[in-house]
């Protein structure tokens, strides 16, 4: 018989360190709240927006993606609460960035997109509030989306590049620019541990049912050899 399982209680408390992407259908909007300032990045876009190493490290790192000849873009990733005060974000081009940029901290807004499928989010304020933001221990504070987009992203030596960054920057090091949150970047690998203790728990589970198979006599897929 398969198990349900509740999620581990270290995943639920991985706050501020998870963000997902706001979904917008075409010609739809979307009412959020502002929860926190606008990264930039280049990103190429492959199937999804992926970060160019070389630019976002100001050199430190190649760039897979530039090294076949393909051109960054820029975008902006807006960190937004949504209606369950859950983080979200969108991305924006250039053109929206300066009013996007004043829009206030926790101030309600519009996220729209034009027809095109693969256009990129119009943020507005909203002029006919509907309610406000519920301010807790969660909403309060600025949101650094920069740990959330480097889960999101998975890329160890980019995470490392920041890591050393903010290393150099508690040790009074030479200052890189990048401001990169211990605490959150603690989180981050408290639930990379977490996640890779459970596929390891897995993996051992499986090559023990593998090798129950095999003490039996059964063959491939469970069928029993003749
Ligand atoms: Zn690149």
């Amino acid at each position: 018989m398969l198990t349900s399982h509740d999620p581990e209680p270290t995943k639920r408390k991985t706050r501020g360190m998870r963000a997902t992407y706001l979904k917008v259908a075409n010609g739809n909007k979307e009412n959020a709240w502002s929860a926190g300032p606008t990264i930039g990045v280049f990103v190429h876009r492959i199937a999804t927006s992926q970060p160019c190493r070389h630019k976002i490290t100001e050199g430190g790192l190649q760039c897979a993606y530039c090294g076949a000849g393909l051109v960054p873009e820029w975008r902006g990733y807006v960190p937004l609460w949504d209606r369950d005060q859950t983080l979200r974000f969108v991305l924006i081009n250039y053109e929206y960035l300066d009013a996007v940029r004043a829009i206030n901290l926790h101030a309600e807004v519009v996220v729209s997109r034009a027809k095109s499928r693969i256009s990129p989010c119009v943020v507005r304020a909203e002029l006919w509030c509907t309610s406000g933001l519920r301010l807790t221990e969660k909403t309060r504070d600025p949101v650094d989306l920069w740990p959330a987009l480097l889960t999101i992203w998975q890329d160890d030596e980019l995470t490392q590049f920041h890591l050393k960054a903010a290393h150099e920057q508690l040790t009074g090091g030479a200052r890189s620019g990048v401001e990169f949150p211990l605490e959150a970047l603690a989180e981050k690998f408290d639930a990379d541990a977490m996640r890779l203790r459970t596929v390891a728990a897995a993996d051992e589970k499986n090559a023990a049912f593998v090798r129950s198979l095999k003490d039996r006599g059964a063959g491939v897929n469970g069928k029993a050899k003749k």
